[in-house]
């Protein structure tokens, strides 16, 4: 194991550049395989996608090829406050999925998710007519058809990423906020990376945890991908007494009437879905469109129509990485050795992030990840325009 130097040059084993939910938790999950692990972040940990997203711990609806993952993340998040050491409002509370009265063929595609999602381990309740509504009696007239997981359920984002951290800094991680790095290469058999301010960084393993910005660091090694970033519109409502404790989200293949809410224990409702708007990574912003979250709270009457009658107190976005094939980049480099990534989640990395924290602590330490992520190699892209 490196020893850290107090020279300008400061060393550890494996350096992390990006602190969300991806880059803290490996951090810790390394720090747990007794790795020496620096984390750099250009601002603060989990303020950018894993402070500002849904919360949806969702597992229904990946794909099939994504639930090991995401089986491996639900068993993370089950022991997480014995894990981090704090309450990341993490509550296994369900999530029902439902389909309109004009799209029945998405009932049908429900039927075959389930029959293939279970052997992977995720049980589902098809669920429809009178005892649908029985279940759920906020759900509006349009509605046809639901699934129903019981094990997945909804954290709270602002919490997760930042006790990663903390629990991270008490296991021995050198954790270094206010750190944007500028440039990265490999000089000799070490990593060598510089931040805006001028100090240096080395160590033989480097791993890229950057979210919408990771093609930014990439292309530095010759590997750009084609990550498009762009806003989900958010809003929260007042609150009124707690009455809905699963997530709810319709399944449609039109982003204008994708939709979904949960409910808080505090009793605001977190609403998110219909049209995302613009997010600009080289400045750090991204924008609430008025007309998306009018389109939203048509959606979301539609799905429930009692929601119409509660006031919006707030609404955000955050800046989200999307890659053509809406999978995330993560695994070893394909051109330099020691170098690996785990980037652009497409909008559904904060349920997986725990497992992919685990994963690549595991590759990293080990070589080899007993959880499937071929499909995810930076490969897929090179030779791409
Ligand atoms: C509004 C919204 C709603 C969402 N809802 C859900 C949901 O309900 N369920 C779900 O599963 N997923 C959801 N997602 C997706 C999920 O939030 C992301 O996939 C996940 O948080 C990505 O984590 P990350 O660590 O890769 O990225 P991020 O959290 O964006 O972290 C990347 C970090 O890298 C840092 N960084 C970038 N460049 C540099 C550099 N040069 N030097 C140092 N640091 C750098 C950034 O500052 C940033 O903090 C949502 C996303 C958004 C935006």
């Amino acid at each position: 194991m490196t020893a850290p130097t107090t020279s300008r040059v400061q060393a550890s084993d494996v350096l992390i550049i990006g602190g969300g939910i991806m880059g803290c938790s490996t951090a810790l999950f390394l720090r747990q395989r007794g790795v020496s692990v620096t984390l750099l972040e250009t601002d603060l940990v989990g303020r950018q996608a894993s402070g500002t997203n849904f919360g949806n711990v969702r597992r229904q609806g990946r794909p099939l090829y994504q639930l090991p993952l995401a089986n491996r993340a639900i068993d993370i998040w089950r022991r997480m406050d014995a894990l981090l050491d704090e309450d990341v409002e993490y509550r296994q509370r369900g999530h029902i999925r439902v389909c309109y009265r004009d799209r029945p063929e998405m009932a049908e595609r429900m039927e075959t998710y389930a029959a293939e999602a279970r052997p992977a381990g995720l049980d589902l309740e098809l669920i429809s007519g009178n005892a649908l509504r029985d279940r759920f009696p906020f759900l509006g007239p349009e509605v046809l058809a639901g699934s129903y997981s019981a094990q997945d359920g909804h954290a709270n984002p602002r919490l997760v990423a930042p006790a990663f951290a903390r629990a991270a800094r008490r296991a021995g991680a050198a954790i270094q906020e206010n750190t944007r790095v500028t440039h990265a290469a490999k000089v000799g058999e070490d990593f060598e990376v510089e931040s805006q301010d001028g100090r240096v960084f080395r160590a033989p393993i480097l791993l890229v945890t950057a979210g919408a910005w990771g093609n930014q660091l990439s292309a530095q090694f010759g590997e750009p991908v084609p990550v498009t970033a762009r806003g989900p519109t958010m809003s929260v409502t007042e609150p009124v007494p707690y009455a809905i404790p699963p997530s709810v989200g319709v399944m449609t293949p039109d982003e204008v009437e994708t939709v979904y809410f949960r409910q808080v224990e505090r009793g605001n409702l977190v609403i998110g879905g219909s049209t995302r708007g613009p997010a600009h990574p080289e400045l750090y912003r991204s924008y609430v469109m008025p007309r998306n979250t009018l389109s939203q709270l048509r959606q979301i009457q539609r799905l429930a129509p009692a929601l119409r009658r509660l006031n919006i107190i707030r609404v955000w976005t955050g800046i989200e990485g999307y890659l053509p094939d809406s999978l995330p980049v993560m695994g070893p480099s394909g051109r330099v050795s020691g170098l690996h990534y785990a980037f652009g989640f497409s909008g559904s990395g904060f349920q997986i992030g725990p497992g992919v924290g685990d994963v690549m602590a595991e590759l990293i330490a080990t070589g080899a990840t007993t959880t499937p992520i071929d499909a995810y190699t930076i490969n897929r892209f090179q030779g791409d325009d």
